[in-house]
């Protein structure tokens, strides 16, 4: 029996026009269940008719005035609210049992009732079985929308996919501000709605390999061979919708769609990631349908785990800082004259990552602030280190983010910088890529100007890369410029870069500023700039960045 209804007294209606059989069923039953008669069958039809969620069995005798029992099973056979009590039926004919059976009763009792036991066991197997059957029943069904509930939705794939392997869709579809809609018509309205939803889209799935449920209050999914036309289904529900709703709810779905699902992940994953592409449209007006896309998913979980771990790794100095050596080469041998401080994320379960894949990234968010404090950190107590020990200062450049140009503190930072590892600004150097200055022109100028007033030193990177105008470019406060390596890697087999590095060599010129060639591998191509006359070298020729102590090892030498 049921458990959790186990101390329930289940009401079972006797049937039978004998009085002495209704008194001795009666004593049999009396003990466990609650127990009502009737006379005949039209007397049990009303009462049934009455009291039909109350009533756990029927006990049913077959020859009776009135209405006989086979009458009675056909119209509670018929009848929804009926159908799903058990029925048992009393008979001394033997050979009935079949007939009896095939006419929709579960069980037969015989008469007369000389073994009590055996009818009581009977009754309570019954009973039993059909308040299971009622359970599953309702677990499977969402009782609003007649669409399966969640759990059975995804049992019903796992058993659709052991029989077929044919393109299959996940969509999850949703109603845009659904909460107002109960707030503002009421919870019937909106369950008026939901229901209209789900009758249409099980309308739709009806001739097609599919099932759908609704997987909480207003979120809808649906499985189904890659047929469907998504754009017409939710037209024609938006349009059923407004035809019987209230005037001005209008009512926005939004549709997420997992095409062709990848058996490799689990079925709750593939809605999952429908789920994601649904929401993506969460405000866009512009849009109804959204596809997911699995590179750009992963992506994105990719950009959240760095945002997560940046604070972790900051802390845990996976972060380290390298340095690249820039050699001057205009004497007969090239020079060690600086170097580059450039970040590096040894990440504990990534491993190595690039400084390419996470600074856009967190330039974006403004986060790279943290990471530029770090690196100016480590790049100044690091010039203080070997300023001890060789007793003369190589000069280092730290990148300065756009970002960093709108923080108010910038100089102060940088001072005291300077002040805490008693450098100075011929020590401690700053770039600032090309890109920055196109962007916010008149901010960076001023900062610039600033910056320089105190004395640093400016560097800009990546120069050829942005937009500068040449008129820009005389108004600009800079020190260096430092061409962009994409000029440098082509310059021997393409006679445009080429042309383009002969240029920022003029323009350096004509600015009376030094140039740093980044990106220099080959001795052609360092050979070809010092023709030009470039003044200072950046590459892998002479060396990659390096972590401090084997960038110590070149300045022993
Ligand atoms: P960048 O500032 O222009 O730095 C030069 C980049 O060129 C470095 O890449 C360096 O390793 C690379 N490089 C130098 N010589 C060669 C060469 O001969 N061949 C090739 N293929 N590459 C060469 P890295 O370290 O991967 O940094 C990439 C960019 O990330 C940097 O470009 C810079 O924009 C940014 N970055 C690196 N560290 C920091 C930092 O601490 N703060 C900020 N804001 N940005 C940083
Ligand atoms: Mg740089
Ligand atoms: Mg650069």
């Amino acid at each position: 029996m049921n458990k959790a209804l186990k101390n329930v007294r289940r009401k079972v209606l006797v049937v039978e026009d004998e009085r002495i059989n209704r008194e001795i069923l009666g004593n049999i039953l009396q003990g466990g269940y609650e127990v009502v008669f009737a006379e005949d069958g039209q007397r049990a039809v009303d009462i049934l008719r009455a009291d039909y969620d109350t009533i756990s069995l029927i006990l049913l005798d077959l020859m009776m005035p009135v209405m006989s029992g086979e009458e009675v099973l056909k119209i509670c056979r018929a009848d929804d609210n009926l159908s799903d009590i058990p029925i048992i039926v009393m008979t001394q004919d033997e050979d009935a049992e079949v007939s009896i059976i095939r006419a929709g009763a579960d069980d037969f009792i015989k008469k007369p009732y000389n073994m009590p036991e055996v009818i009581l066991a009977r009754c309570e197997r019954i009973i039993d079985l059909y308040e299971k059957k009622r359970l599953i029943d309702s677990a499977e069904i969402d009782l609003l929308t007649g669409l399966y509930s969640n759990e059975f939705f995804f049992e019903y794939i796992k058993q659709m996919e052991k029989y077929s392997d044919s393109k299959m869709d996940a969509v999850a579809m949703d109603i845009e501000h659904f909460h107002l809609v109960n707030e503002i018509y009421g919870r019937a309205e909106g369950d008026r709605i939901l229901k209209r939803i789900a009758s249409m889209i099980m309308a739709e799935l009806s001739d097609s390999y599919g099932i759908a449920c609704r997987s909480a209050a207003d979120t809808f999914y649906i499985y189904n061979q890659s047929l469907l036309d998504y754009e017409k289904l939710a037209e024609k529900i938006l349009k059923d919708i407004e035809a019987v709703t209230f005037e001005n709810a209008k009512i926005r779905l939004r549709i997420g769609i997992n095409r062709d699902v990848d058996r490799n992940d689990l079925p709750e994953q593939w809605f999952d990631h429908a789920k994601l592409a649904c929401d993506e449209l969460r405000g866009d007006y512009t849009r109804q349908i959204a596809f997911y896309d699995s590179a750009a998913h992963d992506k994105q979980l990719y950009h959240e785990r760095l945002i997560r771990d940046i604070d972790t790794s900051i802390a845990n100095k996976d972060f380290t800082v390298f340095f690249q050596p820039k050699y001057g080469i205009e004497g007969d041998e090239p020079e060690l004259r600086s170097a580059e401080a450039l970040i590096r994320w040894n990440h504990p379960e990534l491993g190595m990552i690039s400084p390419g894949d996470f600074i856009p990234l967190f330039e974006d968010n403004g986060l790279v602030q943290k990471l530029d404090r770090f690196v100016w950190e480590e790049a100044a107590s690091q010039i203080a280190k070997w300023k001890d020990k060789f007793g003369f200062a190589v000069p280092v450049s730290v990148n300065v983010s756009r970002i960093d140009i709108f923080d108010p503190d910038l100089e102060d930072r940088l001072l005291g910088l300077l002040d805490k590892y008693g450098l100075t600004t011929n020590e401690l150097l700053l770039e600032i890529t090309e890109s920055a200055y196109s962007d916010s022109a008149k901010r960076l100028i001023e900062v610039v100007n600033n910056l320089r007033d105190k004395g640093f030193k400016i560097e800009m990177d990546d120069f050829g890369s942005g937009y500068s105008s040449l008129n820009m470019l005389t108004t600009i406060p800079i020190d260096v410029l430092k061409m962009d390596m994409k000029f440098v890697r082509n310059m021997l087999n393409d006679d445009k870069s080429l042309k383009l590095c002969e240029l920022v060599m003029d323009i350096s010129r004509f600015l009376d500023v030094p140039v740093v060639a980044e990106g220099v591998e080959e001795k052609a191509q360092l050979d070809k700039l010092k023709d030009m006359g470039c003044q200072i070298i950046q590459g892998y020729y002479f060396s990659k960045p390096l972590p401090a102590d084997q960038f110590e090892e070149l300045l022993a030498k």
